[in-house]
């Protein structure tokens, strides 16, 4: 494909924390390219570099600095629109993106748990999005990536479902700043602190992975049934979701036979080889100090997930840690690559 038949896109929110990561992730796509930007009452008719806060080192795209800001209005000049937006208003804007012929891939929670939304991994449940078939847009289509804590976990459990069969789950997350918005990056109360409460976040990690999990039959989805268990806090890390695991599984397994499950793993993105998707979707550590934000978040374009110290459990089977980027592969990266898959099926 030449680069003039680039297809459109728009980013709602981009002056936002997963906004600046959909900016920074779309220079150079070979598929797409960013034709309009949009945000709030406050940032529309005023250009990108004289309103955005930059949070991301080296790498503000000059070309888009002097673009006119627009308002989230269904008359922008492009095929996909990609929501960064803050969920007190992202719903009612992306269902009418959606009415209006566009097609919305959103980071926001508001429509994912809608029956003909597919709560989107494409390495997990890539025939989910056949459910777009049934959703009733005029030629436009709703398709949502999942909580930035639910991604790493769910691409960590697939496997060990598809081999071993899940009885229950028990997570515990340390979630970076980022992860809050530019108003908690902004914030001091983050500084030497950890916050044991993130609104919203462990209803999301409870109930969010059975969708993703579960199997479509005739444009249903049958939620995966074992109980999931999540408490979530906030650190002081900046980019990088760190999550310790404990599992019981269905069938007797090993340590060894876990891990090599794991380091096998790969799904659609990395069969058709789409721009986005990891290489290779999971990275095991052997060494026990790692996985670590600083040092593992960015591998394989921040879309790799890392697990070490898997471990025999005394309550559960094992347990082990996940560490994948929450802005990138949680959020921007991840909602790109559901793009891609769209695309690589003909759904754009
Ligand atoms: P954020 O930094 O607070 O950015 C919010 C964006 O929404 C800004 O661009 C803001 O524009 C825009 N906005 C706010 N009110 C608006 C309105 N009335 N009309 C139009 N635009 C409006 O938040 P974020 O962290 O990027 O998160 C964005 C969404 O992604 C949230 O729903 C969040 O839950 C979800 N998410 C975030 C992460 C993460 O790691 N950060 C991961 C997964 C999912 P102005 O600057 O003009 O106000």
């Amino acid at each position: 494909m030449n680069t003039k038949e680039k297809i459109k896109v728009g980013i709602l929110g981009a002056t936002g924390s997963v906004g600046q990561k959909f900016i920074a992730l779309l220079q150079n796509h070979p598929w797409f390219e960013i034709s309009e930007i949009a945000a709030s009452k406050k940032s529309v008719g005023k250009k990108y570099k004289d309103v955005v806060d930059w949070i991301i080192p080296n790498s503000f795209p000059k070309k888009l600095g002097n673009k006119i800001i627009k308002e989230c209005k269904p008359n922008l000049d492009c095929r996909i629109v990609f929501s960064g937006l803050d969920s007190g208003v992202a719903g009612e804007i992306e269902k009418d993106f959606a009415q209006n012929g566009y097609i919305v891939v959103s980071n926001s929670k508001n429509h994912r748990m809608d029956d003909d939304v597919p709560l989107l991994i494409p390495e997990v449940n890539p025939e989910h999005l056949e459910i777009i078939k049934s959703q009733k847009f005029n030629g436009g289509a709703i398709v949502t990536n999942p909580n930035c804590s639910t991604i790493g976990l769910t691409i960590a459990l697939k496997p060990l479902l598809d081999n071993f069969g899940i009885e229950s789950v028990n997570v515990v997350t340390m979630q970076a700043i980022s992860g809050g918005g530019i108003e908690v990056m902004k914030s001091d109360i983050v500084k030497d602190n950890v916050i044991p409460f993130i609104s919203g976040e462990e209803e999301k990690m409870e109930i969010e992975p059975l969708k993703i999990l579960g199997k479509i039959n005739s444009y249903k989805i049958n939620y995966a049934e074992f109980p999931i268990s999540a408490q979530c806090n906030r650190v002081d890390v900046f980019d990088g979701h760190t999550e310790c695991v404990q599992i019981k599984l269905k069938k007797e397994t090993s340590v060894q036979e876990i891990i090599k499950v794991w380091k096998n793993y790969k799904y659609v993105p990395q069969i058709k080889e789409l721009p986005l998707a990891p290489k290779q979707v999971i990275h095991y550590f052997e060494d026990e100090k790692l996985p670590q934000p600083k040092f593992q978040r960015d591998i394989d374009k921040g879309m790799a997930v890392s697990i070490g110290r898997l471990r025999p459990d005394n309550l559960f089977d094992f347990k082990f840690v996940v560490l994948s980027h929450n802005t990138i592969r949680g959020a921007a990266g991840g909602a790109i690559l559901c793009a891609e898959l769209m695309y690589a099926k003909s759904l754009l």
